[in-house]
C-alpha cells in the first residue's frame, strides 16, 4: 500500500536514496534531492519544507511565482527545471536559484543579461537530449561542446552541469544507459576544461538507475508528493 502521510513519503525517498547511495559505493552527501512541486499548492510545498526540505523544482513558470512569493519567509531555493520560452526567461532569471533546462544559448544569454545584480550568479545545466528522441527538448550531444563553451563565458552564469529526461525505460540495465552516456558527456567536457560538478537526473521511476550512474541530483515529485491529476 502507497504511504498517505507527506512525512512517510519524504522519508522512504531519503532512505530509497540512501540505500542507493550505498549499493553504488557513492559517498553519502554526494546525492542531493530536488522536490519537483509542479501541480503542488503552497500548502503541500510548505508542509514538506517544515521536514527539512529545501530545494523546489517547478515547471511552469506563472504558477511558480505565485508560490514563490507564498513561500519567500522560507528560505527555500527554487530550480526552474521545464522548458523555457525566450520571451519569459525575465522573471526565471530574477526568481530562480538554478535553471536546469538551458538548451540553446539564446537562452542562457537573456538569462545572463537579465540576472539582477544584487543576485548570485544563476546556476545552470545544460539539458541534453541523450535518447536523441526527436520531440524532446535539450540539446544533442553532437552540440555540446560548442553550446558549453559560449554559456562558459557568460560572467552571470554558472555553468554547472548537465540534466535529462531519458525516455522511460522499465528495465534497470536500459535505464542506466542514457545516466551513463549523460556522466560521459560530462567527463568529456571537464577534460576541455569545464568544471562541472552536477548531474541532474533521475526521477521517481529510475532515481537508483541515475545513482548508479553518478547522478548528484534527483529530480522527484510523484514519489514526494504522490501522483499528479
Ligand atoms: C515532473 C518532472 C520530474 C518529476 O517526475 P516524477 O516522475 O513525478 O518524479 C522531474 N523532472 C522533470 C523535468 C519533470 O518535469
Amino acid at each position: 500500500m502507497a504511504p498517505q502521510q507527506p512525512a512517510d513519503r519524504y522519508q522512504l525517498v531519503i532512505d530509497q536514496i540512501h540505500a542507493a547511495v550505498m549499493r553504488y559505493q557513492r559517498s553519502i552527501d554526494s546525492v542531493a534531492l530536488l522536490a519537483v512541486s509542479k501541480t503542488r499548492s503552497a500548502d503541500e510545498i510548505a508542509e514538506m519544507a517544515a521536514l527539512g526540505q529545501k530545494k523546489f523544482g517547478e515547471n511552469y513558470l506563472q504558477e511558480a511565482l505565485e508560490k514563490i512569493t507564498a513561500l519567500q519567509d522560507k528560505g527555500l531555493e527554487w530550480h526552474f527545471i521545464g522548458p523555457i520560452q525566450s520571451n519569459k526567461t525575465k522573471p526565471i532569471a530574477e526568481n530562480f536559484a538554478w535553471v536546469h533546462s538551458v538548451d540553446r544559448f539564446k537562452i542562457a544569454q537573456r538569462l545572463n543579461d537579465q540576472r539582477p545584480a544584487d543576485l548570485p550568479p544563476v546556476n545552470i545545466c545544460i539539458q541534453v537530449n541523450v535518447s536523441g528522441e526527436e520531440s524532446k527538448s535539450g540539446c544533442t550531444l553532437a552540440e555540446l561542446s560548442e553550446l558549453a563553451a559560449k554559456i562558459a563565458t557568460l560572467p552571470n552564469i554558472r555553468l554547472r552541469g548537465l540534466m535529462a529526461i531519458p525516455q522511460s525505460a522499465s528495465n534497470f540495465d536500459e535505464q542506466r544507459k542514457p545516466f551513463a552516456l549523460l556522466h560521459e558527456a560530462m567527463v568529456t567536457l571537464n577534460n576541455e576544461g569545464h568544471n562541472l560538478d552536477t548531474l541532474s537526473m533521475g526521477m521517481s521511476g529510475d532515481l537508483d538507475a541515475a545513482i548508479a550512474e553518478g547522478a548528484t541530483m534527483v529530480r522527484i515529485g510523484t514519489a514526494l508528493f504522490g501522483a499528479r491529476n
